[in-house]
């Protein structure tokens, strides 16, 4: 008999078959109708004939994309390629279908991954993380808003926690708004880093949150390439907000008017809605505890942002800036009510033109960022449960992807040297994961050799020789050191080491001897080129130490110091929130999602080998597969592992009354596995190659 699929039959009677077939639910290598193995290949990659094949792996991949089955197992890690269609398996009703059932029973899902660990949290009473990873559109964002929604619709609650699940779902809608972006390669591409703790009483109720964020992107505030976005925020604010907002913050509704709105070309995008979205940002709002005077200041500061890209300049008769109108500068001491940003914009004036415009984008900059800041610890304090009773944790960390861009810049270099940390974690974590189990288990095993981007790591972050720390030296000096006295620091310190290569080449117009530098690093994800030039372009700390004006160093730059005695480079910066976030990590149980994206062109059903193979092979998916396979490719409790074979052998059938672990010796015996097949651990049954398990289950289907 063949279990009907899950998505054909009416949810009713595929229950009402799950409770009279109990054991044939267990779809550990299920199959709906009509869905054979053939067809929709396997749906963990364990069972693959061949683990060391990466055309099979990806044959396995096609064939169920074109099923529109988007997610497959290695083992508990979930592979997900992004279908760009809506599909129809993120229903409440699939929701509980998942809800309390074991990982191998229902075919891959999110919910599945999801629901598993909060179901370990609640009976073990410990920490979990899902940690999201893949490229940018590769689908994380989604995937960590669906996990989100299933906790809100599946665990208990009560009333007066409704408010708490509320507020975690809507700080989505605001954190993108203000955090995300429309890009080439997606359409709402997340800007910055997140991770999301969801907190959770002893009866599994969710009770608060808190909210990491890393590294907003702040150049896009000032220059968007062609083709991209600002943030949406303020295109949302032009097209949705009232007519009366606008007139108070000084706006025209039409982004056109807008320069840093309309570099990239693209103020309006067809896939995105600014008017519905500005409605649920506002609506966010009041129900995350916004007052109207928060709104107002951030609004204003918003506004300040679009007046001060209209700041125009021109050179005076000593050759000195002077701001061409006043009437942006009206404008922003009005809404932004700030006489901080206006005091800088004025002193300006001993600048030349071109640091004058530059100054003006470093503020904009630092206003927005410090704006977002601001954001994330409003909802915090709004997720925050004040109660001190302990509570368990599932993280949920939806992170930037490896990026390589045309051009690469430090941007780029904090956004893969964050991957690489991450890959770094899941190789230990994988490792130690399955080594323990071995252990727990009584079980020998021969560790496998695998890359480990450790020394990359190093490369990036070691003390006193990493190329952080060159680069914080480097800034010590500021005036002194330039681009080029970076790349020869580099050079000196780290010039032989095997993933680091630079090159300095000539500018071909120009035939200056060295206009353009770079250096390259061996990514574990592949080769990229980072542009060194700018590392050391003016600061605005020194651009406003230029201007030799006591009023700055009052208002602005002492509170941009924090009071610290040496300003940290944001290199550094990065570098340690990245450590405390590793830190946070370790402490909890991994589960992992492995986002693929299938195209470049957002278009549903297509599957490009060349692109997927690729991320298939940084995404490290083989060498875990292989880690996954190289002790034994299949294990199961000894009960579930009984449960559904019982009738293969008379003395397990109907009943077996003993131990589980003896019904499992003697139904192996009868079907004949040899020594070398299989071995007997404290729980489980370990079974090495997928084809044993194949034959039985074989065996189990055509009796
Ligand atoms: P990332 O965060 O990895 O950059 P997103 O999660 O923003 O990518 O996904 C990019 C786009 O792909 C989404 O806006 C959506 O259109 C589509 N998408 C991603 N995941 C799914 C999914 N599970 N179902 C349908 N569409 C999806
Ligand atoms: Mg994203």
């Amino acid at each position: 008999m063949k279990l009907p699929s899950v998505g054909k039959v009416s949810v009713a009677a595929w229950i009402i078959i799950s409770w009279h077939y109990p054991c044939k639910v267990d779809l550990a290598l299920g199959y709906g109708e009509g869905l054979t193995r053939d067809r929709v290949g396997v749906q963990d990659f364990v069972l693959l004939d061949s683990h060391t094949s990466e055309t099979a792996f990806l044959n396995n991949l096609r064939k169920r994309y074109q099923e529109n089955l988007i997610y497959t197992y290695i083992g508990t890690l979930l592979v997900s390629v992004n279908p760009y269609k809506e599909l129809d398996i993120y229903t409440v009703t699939q929701m509980q279908l998942y809800r309390g059932v074991n990982f191998f029973e229902l075919p891959p899902h999110l919910y599945a991954i999801a629901d598993n660990a909060y179901r370990v949290m609640c009976s073990e009473y410990n920490n979990h993380f899902i940690l999201i990873s893949g490229e940018s559109g590769a689908g994380k964002t989604e995937a960590s808003k669906k996990i989100l929604q299933y906790y809100a619709v599946t665990c208990p609650t009560t009333e007066q926690l409704q408010i708490v699940r509320d507020r975690l779902l809507l700080s989505n809608p605001v954190l993108e708004a203000f955090g995300n972006a429309k890009t080439l390669r997606n359409d709402n591409s997340s800007r910055f880093g997140k991770y999301m703790d969801i907190q959770f009483d002893f009866k599994g109720e969710p009770v608060g949150g808190h909210i990491l964020s890393y590294l907003i992107e702040k150049s896009r505030v000032v220059h968007q390439n062609h083709g991209e976005r600002n943030f949406h925020i303020f295109y949302q604010l032009l097209e949705g907000g009232d007519k009366d907002l606008l007139c108070w913050l000084g706006l025209e509704r039409n982004p056109q008017k807008y320069a840093y709105l309309i570099q990239g070309r693209c103020a309006k995008v067809f896939s995105i809605n600014d008017k519905n979205d500005w409605k649920i940002v506002r609506k966010a709002f009041s129900i995350i505890d916004f007052t109207e005077k928060d709104i107002e200041h951030l609004f204003g500061i918003v506004a300040s942002v679009l007046h001060l890209g209209n700041i125009q300049f021109e050179e005076d008769s000593n050759g000195h800036a002077i701001i061409r109108d006043g009437t942006q500068i009206k404008w922003i001491s009005k809404v932004s009510r700030s006489s901080q940003i206006v005091s800088i914009l004025q002193v300006l004036s001993p600048l030349n033109v071109d640091l004058a415009f530059y100054a003006r984008d470093a503020v904009a900059k630092a206003i927005y960022g410090r704006t977002f800041t601001w954001l994330v610890n409003k909802i915090n304090s709004s997720l925050a449960n004040k109660d001190s009773t302990r509570k368990t944790v599932i993280g949920l960390l939806d992170i930037y992807g490896f990026e390589v861009l045309d051009t690469n810049s430090f941007e780029q270099f904090c956004i893969n040297y964050c991957n690489e940390k991450l890959q770094q974690l899941l190789i230990e974590m994988t490792l130690k994961a399955e080594q323990e189990e071995y252990e727990l288990e009584g079980i020998e095993w021969e560790p496998i050799p695998y890359f480990n981007n450790k020394i990359i790591c190093d490369l990036v972050e070691q003390k006193h020789k990493g190329i952080i720390s060159i680069l914080d030296e480097e800034c010590l000096r500021p005036g002194e050191a330039t681009d080029l006295s970076f790349l020869e620091k580099l050079e000196e310190k780290v010039g032989d080491h095997a993933h680091f290569v630079t090159r300095k080449l000539a500018d071909q117009k120009t035939r200056k001897s060295i206009d353009w530098v770079d250096f390259r690093l061996l990514h574990y994800a592949g080769e990229v080129t980072y542009c060194a030039v700018g590392s050391f372009s003016l600061t605005l700390f020194q651009v406003l130490c230029n201007s030799k004006n006591g009023i700055i160093r009052d208002c602005f730059l002492l509170s941009e110091l924090d009071n610290r005695r040496r300003p940290e480079t944001v290199a550094t910066q990065f570098k340690n929130s990245l450590m405390s976030l590793i830190e946070i990590l370790m402490s909890k149980e991994p589960s992992y999602v492995r986002c693929i994206k299938p195209n470049e062109n957002k278009e549903p059903g297509k599957f490009d080998d060349y692109l997927i193979r690729h991320q298939v092979k940084y995404l490290g998916l083989m060498e875990h597969l292989r880690v996954r396979r190289a002790g034994f490719a299949y294990r199961r409790k000894y009960e579930l592992f009984l449960q559904r074979y019982k009738s293969l052998c008379p003395a397990t059938w109907p009943h077996w009354h003993g131990p589980a672990a003896e019904g499992v010796e003697r139904l192996i015996k009868h079907i004949g596995y040899k020594p070398e097949e299989y071995k007997l651990g404290r729980t489980k049954i370990f079974i090495r190659f997928p084809k044993t398990l194949f034959a039985t289950e074989d065996a189990f289907e055509f009796r």
